[in-house]
């Protein structure tokens, strides 16, 4: 590389294990000594034919997805699938009822699951807020949610948001299935849980039968922005909206293995590396591990500071990858702390424009040593401020 490289805390596109950029380097001249590109090659050739169903396998192995479900890649970012997602779920089945919308029901923690409220609306489906968390918790107490009997009845599929990357707030180590069937009487039995996982992918296993619908962006935890990974499972295909447009048809991507046009290879490449990478690694169970050291270092120095910075998330659901942070007794330092920080090799520590504050993405390729000169760059600039 020629320089250091730099600690990148950025809530993505984000940093990439150094390993796999290093092979990517010599693939992007000449992939497999066959004289092109790994950029140049053809889709519908054998090697990337190998390296697209390599990839899906890795991830079928890393995250144990069950046969009954589709893997899919797919373009338009983790936004296009909040369409994507009403489009898909449960038109057919109503079909002679003239006018038919099917309901859909969302727990809204955050600016991310809000946006794909705001989709689903747009494309006509009866989207229901079930609860609104204040951007610290989460709201599980199924009591208050604002359902009935007929709401599970009737109700297609039930959204959340895994991790909200703007305000660091994660449905972390509980089952959002059991959490679903406990809600109001065991009323969303059988409905679909569908779960954006765009900043916490690959992150620590899941259960992926606890769910209709996973997806994610990759541009966090598993490679460069382009590629969308989507896992549904097979029974919920075919029951589309009439008139989707193809791009955002799982059905149709399904009976293509996303190869109905030009998918994107690079990405879809790269992703293939970070999978084999977490599988050299030990798999998700050692990835979740080191994030949780990660993590919990970095809270436990914002703790250990007495009050000089705050994160406002409650202890209970703050995320692993997404850590924001405040110096509530004196916000005019904030700006210093992220210029000082910069001048120290940490960069992009600013919090979302919403929010404010700083705010630490620490997604799987952040080393432990990234977070380590961080929290001792926290101290420094405590005890010189
Ligand atoms: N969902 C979550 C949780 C995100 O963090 C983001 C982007 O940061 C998105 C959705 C939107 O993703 P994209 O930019 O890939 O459309």
């Amino acid at each position: 590389v020629g320089t250091e490289r730099l600690v990148n805390f950025s809530a993505g596109p984000a940093c990439v294990y150094e390993d796999v950029l290093v092979k990517a380097q010599e693939d992007l001249l000449n992939f497999e000594k066959n004289g092109l590109s790994v950029m140049e090659m053809s889709h519908r050739g054998k090697a990337f034919t190998r390296i697209i169903e390599e990839a899906e396998a890795d991830l079928r192995e890393l995250l144990g997805v069950p046969d009954e479900y589709s893997v899919l890649f797919m373009q338009g970012g983790a936004t296009a699938q909040f369409a994507a997602v009403p489009y898909n779920l449960g038109w057919s089945d109503d079909v002679t009822d003239v006018g038919f919308r099917p309901r859909a029901d969302y727990l809204t923690t955050g600016s991310w699951s809000k946006k794909a409220l705001a989709e689903a609306k747009k494309v006509g489906v009866d989207a229901n807020v079930v609860a609104t968390g204040d951007n610290k918790s989460i709201p599980l107490d199924a009591a208050a949610w604002d359902v009935n009997a007929d709401s599970g009845k009737k109700s297609k599929y039930f959204h959340v948001c895994a991790n909200e990357t703007i305000q660091g707030v994660e449905l972390k180590g509980l089952s959002p299935r059991s959490v679903l069937d406990e809600a109001a009487g065991g009323i969303y039995q059988g409905v679909p849980l569908v779960a954006d996982m765009s900043s916490n992918f690959c992150s620590k296993p899941v259960k992926v039968s606890d769910y209709g619908v996973i997806y994610a962006g990759a541009q966090k935890n598993v490679g460069p922005a382009g590629v969308t990974i989507v896992i549904v499972r097979k029974d919920l295909l075919g029951k589309v909206r009439e008139g989707t447009p193809t791009m955002l048809d799982w059905t149709i991507m399904d009976e293509n293995s996303s190869l109905y046009n030009t998918p994107p290879c690079f990405s879809i490449y790269m992703c293939g590396l970070v999978f084999k990478h977490l599988l050299s690694l030990g798999g998700l169970d050692k990835v979740e591990q080191i994030n949780k050291a990660k993590c919990g270092l970095l809270y436990d120095t914002i703790k250990q500071s007495q009050g000089y910075y705050d994160c406002p998330v409650d202890p209970k659901v703050r995320s692993a990858m997404n850590v924001p942070f405040t110096i509530p007794e004196n916000p005019d330092l904030e700006k210093v702390f992220l210029q000082e920080a910069e001048a120290n090799g940490l960069i992009n520590l600013k919090g979302h424009r919403s929010v404010g504050g700083m705010r630490a993405s620490i997604y799987n390729a952040m080393p432990l040593e990234g977070v380590e000169k961080l929290v001792s760059f926290m101290k420094d600039f405590q005890a010189k401020h």
